[in-house]
């Protein structure tokens, strides 16, 4: 079977994979010059930075395709508040209860409770929501789906993550702390249903793990075993439109540099809106395309990538600088589309875990707030004045006195915004992870892997089910391959 896969993110890459394993013949078409989408790199003066996503979880994923090493981390982040209060999120529940008892008034008890909870969604949940197609009502009838519905008020669809942190913790830091895990789908914990609780599970149960050679080591793996397997990648090669029949609705080429190439297959790693909107044939228009239009953006990101000439012990791999009022933030963030004044700031070093990143005596930041998607924004005064207000609180969180300055140990910087973002990828407005979660029927709303209306084309990434993030983009990888091969009652070699 002749198949094209638009587009090289982590979504297309496991796709493509996954079939010429499968002995289908793929071939797949990216408009950039380097395999990845949003998990890239930059290689400068001896630093490496990870450009896009930092956090690794469910590596097993990977590890169902392609050969990776990794580690699990020992603290999953370090959290610095502005009262002055540290906490490290040990992933070892010894470490996490003495750091508990030291530096909050929480009780260990309530953080057990709630990785309890969170593993307990997971697993009444994942089946259904993240493993399992949106695209067929039998899904959801099968056996193992019977229970869940008289288990429906475990799974936190009633509340928001934030009510449920906030009714279980008396810490108000722990309560943030929790509530950040919105962000890993680009929510805010204020709207997001409590069932979003089950990342800490992914995190904290299963684990935080770090690639040996950094993030992009995942890409270089997927691309590795693609080519292994005889998946044909062409760069460079940006698809313009998909080639559908108008009578029977069977999708069956792509446009590329104005000529037609005809496939049996065609699935899609691109951003779905940016799909409906741009890259339809004329006469045939996309019919969820007003749906996708009326969806709400994920958040996006404003990021400097800093050489730093020093080392700083204070921090350790993932590090979090946390706002003072985090509903204002989000706030901020969803309803007035701007950054709050004093944003969360998340530090990431790889250097910490692969010290090959950066050179001797040196360190690779990687500095990012969240910021709204993007609606044309003045960027431009956004960022001189976020840099302005970044700078300033890390030289007061990190300084020992008010001679520490980190500006003097920026050697180079480089700047992703949610402008360079959309435009990199596609990704309309700039989304990290496609539509938010900020409802309970946002997991119904996204846009589902295949349309009955389309036959032969599919749908995988982050702007589509199950969402976006690493894992999930994987997982919507294993469904796709899971559809095609049941319609090609496919019985070759596993
Ligand atoms: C700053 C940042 C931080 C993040 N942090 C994390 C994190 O810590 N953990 C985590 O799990 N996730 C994180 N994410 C999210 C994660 O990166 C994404 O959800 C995931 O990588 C998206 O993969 P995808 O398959 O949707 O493809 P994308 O990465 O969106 O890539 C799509 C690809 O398709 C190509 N393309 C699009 N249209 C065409 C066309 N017409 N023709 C040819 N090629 C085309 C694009 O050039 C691009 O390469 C982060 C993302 C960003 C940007």
């Amino acid at each position: 079977m002749k198949t094209a896969v638009i587009g090289s993110g982590i979504g297309g890459l496991a796709i493509a994979a996954r079939l010429a394993k499968r002995g289908y013949d793929v071939t797949l078409y990216e408009k950039n010059s380097t395999p990845g989408g949003k998990v890239s790199q930059i290689k400068e003066r001896g630093y490496r930075f990870d450009t896009g996503p930092s956090l690794f979880t469910l590596p097993n994923l990977v590890d169902e395709i392609a050969d990776i090493k990794y580690f699990k981390l020992d603290n999953s982040c370090r959290y610095f508040y502005p009262d002055g209060t540290k906490f490290n999120f040990y992933q070892d529940p010894e470490k996490l209860k003495e750091e508990t008892i030291k530096n909050s008034s929480e009780d260990y008890a309530n953080i057990e409770k709630r990785l309890k909870d969170s593993s307990d969604i997971y697993n009444l949940t994942s089946d259904l929501f993240i493993f399992n197609s949106f695209s067929k009502i039998s899904n959801f009838l099968k056996p193992e789906n019977r229970k869940i519905p008289l288990k429906l008020h475990k799974m936190g669809f009633h509340r928001s993550m934030h009510s449920a942190n906030k009714a279980l913790f008396k810490d108000r830091h722990i309560v943030q702390l929790f509530d950040r895990y919105a962000t890993y789908n680009g929510s805010s914990p204020y709207r997001a249903p409590a069932t979003l609780n089950m990342i800490s599970h992914l995190e904290h149960n299963i684990g935080a793990f770090f690639p040996e050679n950094g993030i992009y080591a995942i890409v270089e793996s997927l691309y590795k075993k693609g080519v292994e397997l005889g998946v044909k990648y062409l760069f460079n090669t940006p698809v313009s439109s998909i080639i559908i029949d108008k009578k029977s609705h069977t999708a069956k080429g792509l446009v590329v540099n104005n000529q037609e190439l005809f496939y049996d297959i065609v699935v899609s790693d691109c951003d779905v809106k940016y799909l409906s909107e741009n890259m339809m044939p004329c006469n045939i228009r996309h019919p969820l395309g007003n749906r996708l239009k009326q969806l709400e953006p994920s958040s996006s990101a404003l990021i400097f990538y800093w050489g730093v000439k020093g080392e700083h012990p204070q921090l350790d791999v993932h590090n979090i600088l946390f706002s003072d009022n985090y509903k204002k933030e989000f706030d901020s963030l969803f309803y007035k589309m701007n950054l709050y004044k004093d944003p969360t700031i998340y530090i990431f070093i790889s250097k910490k875990a692969v010290p090959a990143d950066a050179p001797q005596g040196c360190e690779n930041w990687f500095v990012m707030v969240n910021a709204p998607a993007n609606i044309g924004q003045d960027w431009h005064s956004i960022i001189t004045k976020t840099r302005g207000e970044i700078i300033k609180k890390i030289n007061h969180t990190l300084g020992a006195d008010s001679t520490f300055d980190i500006e003097k140990q920026i050697e180079f910087e480089h700047i992703a915004s949610p402008v360079t973002i959309e435009k990199n990828t596609l990704s309309s407005r700039g989304a990290l992870y496609g539509s938010s979660s900020n409802s309970i029927m946002a997991a119904f709303m996204r846009h589902p892997n295949f349309l009955r209306k389309f036959k032969n084309l599919y749908f995988v990434g982050g702007s589509v089910h199950p969402g976006g993030g690493i894992p999930l983009c994987l997982a919507g990888a294993k469904i796709v391959e899971r559809e095609i091969i049941e319609r090609d009652n496919w019985k070759g070699k596993e």
